[in-house]
């Protein structure tokens, strides 16, 4: 099956999530797994918890089809010794959360050089910084997202996404999450069914698909090779359909989180089932 969800909200409480994507007809969701804006985060109460797991099981949501998002301020790549040991640790306080939810991947963002460093040297700290995690804990994966290149942002290359799990320790908990919007802003063509094809294609030659773990559906607001992250509605965008009816068609996407984090939140009940639809 394909498991279509969105990026849900946690106002109110991480529990509050599955309910949202359960009203929405969802079969999968992501969140983040506190306030994404602050470092710290006051501990997950026990009866939060506890509604968290049974609301999950009630829907229908299996923890790997729930794909928890790190927090924006986390730069695993910061030339700054002590700004990159605060990310680091933040970044480990949330794996450690996401295994106390019970669920089984963290998807997050390479990091960033931020012209001060150049992108290989940049791609080590990413992943030392990985390997710290994944000894800090001991289920959950480490999900890579690819980005759109944008501003000094790495992981926009299938080929940075081969280096980075290449560099780490334990293959069995690193994977990697897909962003359509992200692919083709860095310039991967998604445009007819036949570029899609290739896209897939290249991305198993260089990285594997049995390294993919989820994936973002997200249309794009600007054209191929842009470098620019802005989301578009299914279909109202650059790319357009046939991405993503070969995509709800595609083997390597059954049975993995398929999260829209579209504009939109109102359209997100139509546009899952627009993708059922295709
Ligand atoms: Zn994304
Ligand atoms: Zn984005």
């Amino acid at each position: 099956m394909k498991r279509v969800g969105a990026h849900v909200s946690i106002a109110g409480g991480v529990e509050n999530a599955p309910i949202q994507a359960r009203s929405i007809g969802a079969k999968a969701f992501a969140l983040f797994t506190k306030n994404q804006r602050q470092w710290r985060a006051p501990k997950l109460s026990a009866p939060s918890l506890d509604a968290f797991l049974r609301n999950c099981d009630d829907g229908g949501f299996r923890p790997e089809h729930i794909l928890p998002h790190d927090s924006y301020l986390i730069n695993l790549g910061n030339p700054d010794p002590e700004k990159l040991n605060v990310s680091r640790q933040a970044f480990i306080e949330e794996m450690q959360r996401v295994e106390t939810l019970g669920l089984v991947m963290l998807n997050f963002h390479p990091g960033s050089h931020l012209r001060l460093i150049d992108e290989e040297r940049c791609i080590e700290l990413i992943a030392e910084s990985i390997n710290m995690a994944l000894e800090a804990t001991s289920t959950v994966t480490a999900v890579i997202e690819n980005t759109a290149g944008q501003g000094s942002n790495l992981g926009y290359r299938f080929e940075q996404l081969a280096s980075l799990i290449d560099k780490v320790d334990d293959k069995s908990r690193v994977g990697v999450c897909l962003d359509t919007c992200h692919l083709f802003a860095a310039g991967y063509d998604l445009s007819t069914a036949a570029a899609t094809e290739a896209t897939f294609m290249e991305f198993d030659r260089i990285v594997g698909v049995g390294y993919l773990r989820g994936m973002h559906l997200n249309d794009a607001l600007h054209p191929l090779g842009s470098h620019l992250d802005r989301h578009a509605c299914i279909g109202k965008g650059t790319i357009g359909l046939e991405a993503f009816r070969y995509i709800m068609a595609h083997p390597a996407c059954e049975e993995i989180p398929l999260i829209l984090e579209t504009p939109d939140s109102d359209g997100w009940q139509e546009e899952i089932q627009l993708l059922y639809s295709l």
